[in-house]
């Protein structure tokens, strides 16, 4: 009982595989992206890379804090020294306002995925490989890929996609019954990087306005693009959720030259549409879904928090929860 195919190599993903290959686990990462890292993603460009999803990590429980301090030492990930500000803005006037507080902000190095892919390290990994079916034959399970490849011999599956991705590959292994996303856990975002001239106060700012939540100021950020990152929130992604990304360049424009003052050139570089990003406060976390009958483990950020921290310790939950299965069964043989 100790083979495991894990779907979702974000970090929640490869947390759960680093920890199930040190407990002795043969296991498998599938992913339908080009790389690991999910939504801890940046885009590389010509002059360095692009955190389109999140922006920053903060740790607060002494399990991630042990692991930041090991992808520390490791050089894939370092403190964010970040000025941090806040814009504020009623729609029609706005104000900007340098807004210093003590978090302390790790970033992935070079790139936003390297933490992800330094747990992954030596773990088989299938990217570009979207899972569209789960079949059970006895207690061996078989996936079955976009293309049509087929992956067999596992004893578990492990999910850690975001809920809706996760009752829709269910549903289509005709195992609905077993999992019913919950509405609007993990909301839309619009995210669009664009280079202007000029600097304003505060790497990180945090918004309070109509249209967006957050904007990162990349220059800070070793190894990346020197752009604006404009989060818009999820109240306006939804409300636009199928405009191009003109329509998104042009909002982001309007607010660099009207919002924070910076009127001169810019230049369109990325608009990425994220249908699910972070999670909705109002949704109280429902922690893993465990189905020892069918061998299946359900987690994800959305389970504890929708944070990259919660990522990380729902990984560390669906490695427990497997271990303990087959240490159970183990005893009860
Ligand atoms: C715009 C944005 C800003 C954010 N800002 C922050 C922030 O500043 N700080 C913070 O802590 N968090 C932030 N977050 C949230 C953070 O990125 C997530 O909480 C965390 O990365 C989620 O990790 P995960 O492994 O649970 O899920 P994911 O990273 O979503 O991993 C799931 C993986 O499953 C794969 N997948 C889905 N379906 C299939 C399938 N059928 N077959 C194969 N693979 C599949 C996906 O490709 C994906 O790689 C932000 C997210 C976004 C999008």
């Amino acid at each position: 009982m100790n083979t495991v195919a894990i779907i979702g190599a974000g970090l929640c993903g490869a947390t759960a595989a680093a920890k199930l290959v040190q407990a002795g686990f043969e296991v498998t990462v599938f992913d339908k992206g080009r790389s690991a890292g999910g939504r801890m993603s940046s885009k590389r460009t010509g002059s360095g890379y692009l955190d389109m999803g999140a922006q920053y990590f903060t740790a607060r429980s002494a399990d991630f804090q042990h692991q930041v301090q090991l992808w520390l030492e490791a050089g894939c990930a370092q403190e964010w020294s970040c000025s941090t500000a806040s814009l504020a803005s009623d729609g029609v006037s706005a104000s900007l306002q340098a807004s210093p507080d003590q978090q302390t902000r790790f970033i992935g190095v070079p790139s936003q995925q390297s933490p992800v892919k330094f747990l992954l390290a030596d773990i088989p990994l299938r990217t570009g490989c979207r899972i569209e079916k789960l079949h059970r034959v006895e207690t061996e399970w078989t996936l079955t890929s976009d293309n049509g490849e087929q992956y067999s011999g596992f004893d578990h599956i492990v999910l850690t996609m975001p809920p809706v991705q996760t009752e829709h590959l269910l549903a289509q292994s005709g195992l609905s019954e077993l999992f019913v996303a919950p509405t609007s856990v993990l909301e839309p975002c619009w995210a669009v990087a664009v280079q202007a001239e000029g600097a304003v106060p505060g790497h990180a700012i945090f918004c309070e306005h109509p249209r967006l939540r957050f904007i990162s100021h990349q220059e800070s950020k070793p190894g990346r693009k020197s752009c604006y990152v404009l989060h818009f929130n999820a109240t306006f992604s939804q409300d636009n959720l199928e405009q191009a990304a003109e329509f998104w360049f042009n909002e982001a424009r309007d607010i660099l030259s009207n919002d924070l003052g910076l009127e001169g050139a810019v230049e369109d570089v990325v608009a990425h549409r994220w249908l699910y990003a972070s999670q909705n406060d109002e949704w109280t976390p429902s922690g893993l879904v465990s189905l020892p009958e069918h061998n299946i483990w359900i987690g994800g950020d959305w389970s504890l928090g929708g944070t990259v921290e919660n990522a990380y310790l729902s990984g560390l939950n669906l490695a427990t929860a497997v271990i303990g299965n087959n240490s159970a069964i183990a005893a009860s043989e």
